[in-house]
């Protein structure tokens, strides 16, 4: 069966959808545009075949690589606190996501920001990514096979940052290449015991939050092939 036919049949049909996004809202996710997004971006395009089942189930599934493609749930969650009305209610301009994966959070963030700089350190992830974005037409996003600690400095400053890997406390370098008003979200913490939180700069001051308790797979330094 081809990936087009499956799009087709009942584990990914229009109920299932509906399923997933009910649920979120359950859990607190109020954006409607978000909620919409997470209906529309065909989550089983994302991962393996023998996964695609499962792909409207609120849990994070494996990509392979000792990688997860993010719950649905955390991606909404991120997505809605990232695109959250800015205090002098700019848009967004340009965004940088670390740890791209299959692309899955990049797809659901593209279609609220001008541009998506995202970056991802195992280039066979990055090379679905490209395939699952291009597939899908979307074409507002630059995809980078570097080492995320570093952020991307000739891109910076950045209106938002989203980090989908945790590091044990916030990269300064990605503090430094937010835009004044911008806001990182990110997961921190060891593994176990990660928070997520959102940072929104505001000149030399950093405002820090705390969201959610979450779990994801550690910010590792350095990249493979
Ligand atoms: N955003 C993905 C989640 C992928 S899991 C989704 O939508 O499902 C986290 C990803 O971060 C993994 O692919 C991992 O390889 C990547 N990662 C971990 N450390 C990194 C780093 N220092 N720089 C870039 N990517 C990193």
């Amino acid at each position: 069966m081809s990936r087009m036919e499956r799009a087709g049949i009942g584990m990914t049909s229009a109920r299932t959808r509906d399923r997933l996004v009910e649920r979120l809202r359950g859990k607190g996710i109020a954006n409607v545009e978000v909620l919409e997004r997470i209906r529309e971006v065909p989550r089983h395009l994302f991962i393996d075949e023998a996964l695609a089942s499962r792909a409207y189930e609120d849990t994070a599934l494996p990509l392979g690589r000792g990688q997860t493609i993010s719950q649905p749930y955390v991606v909404a969650a991120m997505t809605e606190e990232l695109v959250r009305e800015r205090p002098d209610g700019r848009p967004l301009g340009k965004v940088l996501e670390i740890g791209t994966g299959c692309g899955y959070q990049t797809a659901v963030l593209a279609s609220f920001v001008r541009h998506v700089f995202s970056v991802e350190r195992i280039q066979s992830l990055l090379t679905r990514a490209r395939r699952n974005l291009r597939e899908l037409g979307i074409s507002n996003v630059s995809l980078r096979h570097a080492d995320g600690w570093q952020g991307w400095r000739s891109q910076a400053p950045f209106d938002g940052i989203l980090v989908t890997a945790a590091p044990e406390k916030v990269p300064d370098e990605l503090l430094e290449q937010l835009d004044d008003g911008g806001r990182l979200v990110i997961p921190v913490g060891m593994a176990g015991r990660q928070s997520l939180i959102s940072v929104t700069r505001n000149g030399t001051q950093f405002e820090r939050t705390e969201l959610l308790r979450v779990s994801f797979v550690p910010l590792v330094a350095g990249i493979e092939p």
